[in-house]
């Protein structure tokens, strides 16, 4: 009998190690892909890789474009873009890694995609629990959450950006990361107010992937 149960405990222990070590193997994989897609970047500053993983255990890459005359496009964006392109949407997004570096920096940067831009267009056209893993380029893990416990996290745009200029990454790191604001996007920082109405209005949008196709 207690045998048995030992046997059950043991087994458990197992599988449960198993697991992680297949999942270590798997986040290896995206993170891998993720710092590969990072060299496609167009980019004459920040340089960004994001890898999805598909709940059809598919990796898509995503990277950024910067143009000295139009608005480029983020590496999210991108990523976004190609899955749609291969006919992916809505819940087919398991998770998202995002290996970010800004070029006019020496430290190692981290940075959880951008909530004017990117959580907005993650929360259409994927869903609010896509799992989000921020990763420097040394492979460190600084960051892991869920688009919508991001949003919820969030009381006013100083916990992201505590001054006009300076942004700041996300816990489990102290690190330390520097970015000028995107001078584009500065209105919506101005006040909290701003913030707050930006993420009441994205926050209430229908997923555009439950439109009706017309
Ligand atoms: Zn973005």
């Amino acid at each position: 009998m207690v045998d048995e149960k030992l046997e059950t405990l043991l087994g458990e222990r197992l599988d449960n190690i198993v697991d992680l070590a297949l999942e270590n193997e798997r986040l290896g994989k995206l993170i891998d892909s993720a710092l590969e897609a990072r060299e496609l970047s167009k980019t004459f500053r920040s340089k960004v890789g994001i890898a999805f993983e598909m709940y059809d255990g598919t990796i898509i890459p995503g990277f950024n474009i910067e143009t000295y005359g139009h608005k480029g496009n983020h590496a999210e964006e991108v990523g976004l873009i190609i899955a749609m392109s291969k006919g992916y949407h809505g819940t087919d997004f398991k998770r998202m890694i995002v290996v970010y570096q800004d070029a006019g920096h020496d430290d190692i940067e981290v940075f959880p995609a951008c909530p004017l831009d990117c959580w907005g267009r993650l929360l259409e056209f994927a869903h609010p629990y896509l799992e989000v893993v921020v990763v420097d380029i040394n492979r460190n893990v600084h960051y892991r959450s869920t688009l919508k416990e991001m949003f919820s996290g969030i009381k006013s745009p100083a916990q992201i950006y505590p001054s006009n200029k300076i942004r700041l990454a996300k816990p489990k790191s102290n690190i330390t990361p520097k970015l000028p604001l995107n001078i584009a996007l500065k209105p919506a920082y101005d006040s909290d107010s701003n913030f707050k109405q930006y993420c009441d209005e994205v926050l209430k949008v229908k997923p555009a992937w439950d439109y009706p196709t017309v």
